[in-house]
């Protein structure tokens, strides 16, 4: 009986620890093994963009680590093990030299952030990516070993990460430069005249923007960053944030012949991958992927994920459950003005704007005049739950 078989769950992310929980919750005796490349930690990831302003110390934000999980969960907790293969045919795991039986597995490995180009490694200590609390350990171990003076910070990349990030470190007093190629902030969530009033609200906080910029160019100056941009401008750094974007981490899937796209890791709508026992969901998985109504929905965000581990662990204690997403606007942490944003699945046919100074509410409409999306700024962000009701769901 698969319900009964012993569970391995790939991830120590929201995803992976939310679903061993939920598990748990609904089966106190089910075998759990949960296996990180991570320190295993247990923390919130969206709250490391807003953790500086706050005074926030990475180690504040740790929930649980990986002994205490493991005593709460009643699970096996793996740490620092970077699973190197699935034998799907075998049912088995591979790691360095050990192999390990699984009856059901599930894939909740996250996404990567991709970076355009590679960094030399003398700057090692001054350009960062931050995507876990590892990642943000770092940073706050080079930030706060001078408390009090303001690093020169230049962050690549103007969506959720790079704008989120600007906003705090900007309030915790650090000089921010954000360049993005494209001619506003959060490009993928705002129309130009939104995503220009968070560039002026930026502006106002003393961030500088570098828009329509590309870096062309970043090496170590012997006491901090040299970059150029492809207009031939330089900038000077202490700190580099590269904030390019996260890409899925199919790779241990495709090797194991996982059905997989750019968008993640297909499933269907009950989070089955293409092998038989094997279940994704989180950063990683794209839902509804698999089979005719193919494209698939991968929403890197919290609550599709939390949708997704409640049904998944109905299904994995024995009750089939197919997982389904509402109409959730993504809020961005950017204080300097307030966005909410519920990015339209295909580009609209257009955009009704209105407001001014800020504040501003964009609507997404197709040709009958039907809402299909939305993006809200300042002010505006109430209308937030008035318009998820009447937009579509993201899935379902
Ligand atoms: P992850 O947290 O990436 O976990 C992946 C896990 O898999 C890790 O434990 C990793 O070690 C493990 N792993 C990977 N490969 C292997 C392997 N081969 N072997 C073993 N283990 C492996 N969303 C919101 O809704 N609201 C927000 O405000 C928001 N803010 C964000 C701010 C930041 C800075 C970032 C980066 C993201 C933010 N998000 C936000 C997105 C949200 O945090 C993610 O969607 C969510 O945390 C993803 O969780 P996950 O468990 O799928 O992946």
């Amino acid at each position: 009986n698969p319900s009964t078989a012993p569970l391995t769950i790939i991830g120590t992310g929201m995803a992976g620890v939310g679903l061993a929980r939920a598990i748990r919750s609904r089966d106190g005796e089910r075998p759990i093994t949960l296996i990180s490349a991570d320190s295993g930690d247990e923390y919130t990831k969206p709250l490391l963009s807003s953790a500086f302003a706050k005074r926030q110390t990475p180690q504040s934000l740790v929930m649980h680590d990986a002994v205490d999980l493991a005593a709460t969960l009643k699970a096996r907790v793996r740490t620092r093990t970077p699973i190197d293969a699935i034998d799907t045919a075998g049912r088995r795991l591979r790691i360095g030299a050990e192999t390990l039986p699984y009856g059901q597995l599930v894939l909740a490995t996250g996404a990567a952030p991709w970076q355009p180009f590679e960094v030399a490694s003398s700057l090692r200590d001054r350009v960062f990516q931050i995507n876990d609390l590892d990642d943000y350990r770092r940073l706050r171990g080079v930030l706060d070993r001078h408390p009090g003076q303001r690093a020169r910070i230049v962050i690549i990349g103007a969506g959720l990460v790079g704008c989120e990030f600007a906003n705090d470190l900007s309030a915790g007093g650090h000089r921010i430069a954000l360049v993005a190629p494209e001619p506003t902030p959060l490009p993928r969530l705002l129309p130009p005249p939104l995503g220009r009033a968070l560039g002026e609200a930026f502006a106002e906080a003393g961030i500088r923007g570098y828009f329509e910029r590309q870096v062309a160019a970043l090496h170590d100056d012997g006491d901090g960053v040299a970059l150029v941009l492809d207009d031939g401008e330089a900038l000077a750094a202490d700190l580099v944030l590269f904030a390019t974007g996260l890409r899925p981490r199919t790779a241990l899937a495709e090797a194991a012949g996982l059905a997989v796209s750019p968008a993640g890791i297909l499933t269907d709508c009950r989070l089955a991958t293409s092998a038989p026992e094997i279940f994704a969901l989180g950063d990683v998985a794209c839902v509804d992927g698999l089979g005719a109504s193919a494209g698939g929905v991968s929403a890197m965000y919290v609550q599709p994920l939390q949708a997704a581990v409640k049904a998944l662990a109905a299904t994995l204690t024995g009750t089939p459950t197919e997982v389904s997403y509402g109409a959730w606007p993504v809020v961005v942490k950017t204080p300097l003005l307030p966005v909410v944003a519920l990015p339209p699945r295909e580009p609209p046919h257009h955009w009704r704007i209105e407001g001014e100074a800020g504040d501003f509410s964009a609507l997404a409409e197709d040709q009958a005049g039907r809402l299909l999306g939305f993006a809200l700024t300042g002010r505006c962000v109430r209308r937030k739950v008035e318009l998820a009701r009447a937009a579509p769901p993201l899935l379902g």
